[in-house]
């Protein structure tokens, strides 16, 4: 059979639930701590954070389907599915055997995957009767997914964003704003957080870390709020799955089996996503696929971090994870244009790589950068730099292919575009980006300040 350019699902072919991998989990991810008490989170611990039905999904580590709520699936379906593209054009251009597809999240507004947490998320905060939600974002895609999801719903949306994103991406802030949010830099002094940090670092240009304990103070101390995040927990890879599904769905429709799956790696949310029913086959041992997640050498959490619980955020306000992390201090050096650089990885993928079940790689930005190029000029789509990392593993799995004469079937995840990102390809063009990869000294100081549990 023709593989067609792009493999589009029916609407009635779209999933109707969403996938919990950790069901099928030998090895069950390690809970959220009390950072007072070291005793696991219970559901009423967490309850002043985040929505009661979010915080279900967050400790559910045995029910693997939960039903995409109705309002939630008529969402979805002003972008979804997604299509899943046949690489035929950088096949060619590389010349290789090989069999390239990708999901392709970046066709809506907010430009990445995010949006199909944000809504979710949204959802569940409406029905509970909230006023709003707080948030933090770094780049900005989080926080304008969330602004639409928001603005659909008529929920109030607060985001605390990065202070040095906030003043280099004016536009992103604005398409935030247009959804109808409050953004606010972080640090700020509207925290009593934001001030602390203030106080002891003047001029900081905040983290997402920072960001973070700004958006959990917000929520906590402001009746009818509470805090969402886009990444990391285990209830954002949940509503990833989604990406996940509608790729094995596709791949199904032609009979197509994929060898290699690659996905690049921040907080792990579109990763955890996009692998999850396949690592579901690989527990069960009815298939096997090589899965590869890709991080930048600049934040190498996966590649260079250790296995142990750390604090979410700088203010050390949140529970304890426990999860591949390089210190809950980590920061990446300044001329890190990349994205994906949260100091730890989703406590569900990382037992999974401590188990061996997946593997990963870490690469320098210039080379994420010419993929990108590489891969804009044949395929049409300005990628993002956080998903041009999955792009420079999948050239790179292509180009061996190339060597051997294999025909491996290579699916990868397009998490999104790069429209907002021009001042990192312009750096790019004019050779002013360089590769600062930390020294084992520049990670010992993060990893020195581990909580010790
Ligand atoms: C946020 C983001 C990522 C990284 O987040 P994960 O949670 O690791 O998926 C990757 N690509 C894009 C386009 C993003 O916006």
């Amino acid at each position: 059979m023709d593989i067609p350019y792009k493999i589009y699902l029916n609407e009635d072919e779209m999933p109707r639930a969403w996938y919990n991998l950790r069901a099928d989990m030998k090895n069950k991810p390690a809970p959220l701590l009390n950072p007072a008490t070291h005793e696991p989170m219970t559901a009423s611990e967490l309850a002043p954070v985040f929505c009661e039905e979010l915080i279900a999904q967050e400790l559910d580590n045995d029910t693997a389907y939960f039903p995409i709520p109705d309002e939630v699936f008529n969402f979805y379906k002003m972008y979804r599915p997604s299509p899943l593209v046949r690489a035929y054009c950088l096949e060619k251009e590389l010349g290789t055997p090989a069999k390239i597809y990708y999901k392709f999240e970046g066709n809506n507004t907010s430009g990445s995957h995010k949006l199909n947490s944000a809504i979710a998320q949204a959802y569940y905060a409406k029905k509970q009767g909230l006023k709003g939600v707080t948030t933090e974002t770094g780049a900005g895609q989080w926080g304008t997914a969330l602004s639409m999801a928001c603005a659909y719903l008529g929920l109030d949306c607060r985001v605390y964003m990065v202070k040095v994103s906030y003043e280099q991406k004016p536009f992103r802030r604005e398409v935030m704003r247009t959804y109808g949010a409050t953004v606010t830099p972080s640090p700020s002094m509207s925290t009593e957080i934001g001030k602390k940090i203030l106080s002891e670092h003047p001029g900081t240009t905040g983290s997402l870390g920072c960001a973070i304990s700004e958006a959990v103070e917000a929520a906590t101390t402001t009746e009818g709020y509470r805090y969402v995040l886009g990444s990391v927990l285990n209830q954002v890879l949940l509503h990833q799955s989604i990406i996940g599904l509608e790729t094995e769905a596709a791949l199904k429709k032609y009979g197509i089996k994929p060898d290699i799956i690659i996905g690049c790696a921040g907080g792990g949310s579109n990763l955890g996503g996009l692998i999850a029913p396949f690592m579901r086959d690989k527990i069960k041992g009815v298939a096997d696929y090589r899965i590869i997640a890709v991080e930048p050498a600049s934040c190498p959490s996966f590649t260079r971090g250790v296995y142990a619980y750390d604090f979410c955020d700088t203010g050390k306000v949140c529970p304890l994870a426990k999860m591949y992390t390089l210190g809950s201090g980590f920061i990446p050096a300044p001329n890190h244009a990349g994205g994906l650089r949260y100091h730890g990885m989703s406590s569900t993928l990382s037992q999974l790589y401590d188990d061996g079940l997946m593997e990963a790689i870490s690469v320098p930005q210039t080379e994420v950068f010419k993929a990108a190029e590489r891969f804009a000029r044949v395929e049409g789509i300005l990628p993002a730099p956080e998903s041009s990392h999955a792009i420079k593993a999948a050239i790179d799995e292509a180009e061996k292919c190339r060597e051997t004469g294999e025909e491996k079937t290579i699916v990868f995840g397009l998490t999104g575009t790069g429209y907002f990102d021009m001042v990192a390809y312009e750096k790019f063009h004019d050779g002013k980006m360089d590769d600062y990869i930390p020294t084992d000294e520049d990670l010992a100081v993060g990893l020195s300040q581990l909580p010790k549990i």
